[in-house]
Parts: C-alpha cells; sequence; structure tokens
C-alpha cells in the first residue's frame, strides 16, 4: 500500500475513536484509549461483552475498517431464528476494546463490570451477484450483514438487518441454530477468564 494511502486510514481509524474518547475520561476508567492495534491480516474479530451498566446487556462487536463496529442487545443473542432481537448501534470502539474485561467506575460512561463473554473470528459470507464476497463496509452501509462466527459458545451464521425500527440481530438457518439452547442463559461466564460477573465486579473494586 502507498504510504499516503495508509497515512490516511489511519487517520480515519483514528477520527473514528474520536467519539469513543469524547465520551469518556480514560484516566478513571480502565477501559483501553485504543488507536494502536492495526487491523486483523487474516480473519477479522468479533467479541460479545455482557455490560452490567444501567441496564444490563450485550455488547455485540464487528472488526470492519480496523474499528469494532457496536450494537448495544438488550437480551443478547438468541440460537432460535424466529427470534429477532434489537440492536441498537452505539460509537465505534477501539480494536483493543475486545479484550477488555473490568469495572467502569460508577457515575462513568457505561458504568458497571464488562465481561468477555465471547470472543473469536468470523467470515463475512454475504456475496454479491457474481459469488464474490461483499465488502463488510458495504454491507454495514446498506444495514444488511450476514457473518459466519467462530466463537467460543456462539457458532454459525448471523445476520444484522437495519429495519425503519432500529437494527435486528438474528440467527441465520443452518445446523447451529436451536430453538432449545440458550446460551445467555447457561453460558455465564468469561470465556477469557472463567469468571463470573460477581467475581470480575468484585476483583476491580
Ligand atoms: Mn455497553
Amino acid at each position: 500500500m502507498a504510504i499516503t494511502k495508509r497515512i490516511k486510514k489511519k487517520e480515519s481509524q483514528i477520527s473514528r475513536l474520536k467519539h469513543y474518547r469524547s465520551k469518556r475520561n480514560l484516566v478513571q476508567s480502565p477501559e483501553p484509549r485504543g488507536g494502536k492495534q492495526k487491523p486483523s491480516k487474516k480473519d477479522p474479530i468479533f467479541v460479545i461483552q455482557k455490560h452490567d451498566a444501567s441496564h444490563l446487556h450485550y455488547d455485540f462487536r464487528l472488526e470492519i475498517g480496523g474499528v469494532l463496529v457496536s450494537w448495544a442487545v438488550p437480551k443478547g443473542p438468541s440460537l432460535t431464528p424466529a427470534i429477532k432481537r434489537l440492536a441498537i448501534l452505539t460509537e465505534d470502539h477501539p480494536l483493543e476494546y475486545a479484550t477488555f474485561e473490568g469495572v467502569i467506575p460508577q457515575g462513568s460512561y457505561g458504568g458497571g463490570t464488562v465481561m468477555v463473554w465471547d470472543i473469536g473470528t468470523f467470515d463475512n459470507i454475504k456475496t454479491n451477484n457474481n459469488g464474490k464476497p461483499r465488502s463488510l463496509n458495504t454491507c454495514f452501509k446498506e444495514g444488511r450483514i450476514e457473518v459466519f462466527l467462530h466463537g467460543k459458545k456462539l457458532r454459525g451464521g448471523f445476520a444484522l438487518i437495519k429495519t425503519s425500527r432500529g437494527w435486528l440481530l438474528i440467527k441465520m438457518s443452518d445446523e447451529y441454530a436451536s430453538s432449545r439452547k440458550n446460551p445467555v442463559n447457561t453460558q455465564k461466564k468469561s470465556v477469557l477468564t472463567g469468571r463470573t460477573m460477581r467475581q470480575i465486579a468484585a476483583a476491580g473494586e
């Protein structure tokens, strides 16, 4: 890549983190400042963080264009294709955020406990008419993302669809779909440290 193009790419990555940084006091909060980690060379990463803030929710983040594009999913992901989970688009997060687990001080933006509930890589499975992958950025702009997650808890296809009422997170129909399994309720520990929310909270006090 030409050096000017590389600098431009870096600049856009930094400018996309302005909103993230402006919302936080990163002296008080242990959250990463970000902006140093390079985009993944091979497969992009995803993370789902359980966040016990004013309302408990799950933050679903996908690496797109060098940042983690993020949605807050109040009920967390479902494995049942018929269940559509509301996903509220929030500010882009730095790539470093994917492994952040800890306690954001009360009174700060997003104050509460954060757990890395699931992490892994994903494949973009949305294709153009010619069968070639459609760029993730284009899919995001068009409001129709289809990814195959390779997580520790979640596997298989998930779609994020933008509707007139906002974004929805939906399990795609495949062999990993299930109407019985509900990992949000049955797999409650951190995939990073094996800790419960209570243990993370206690360690952060
Ligand atoms: Mn959150």
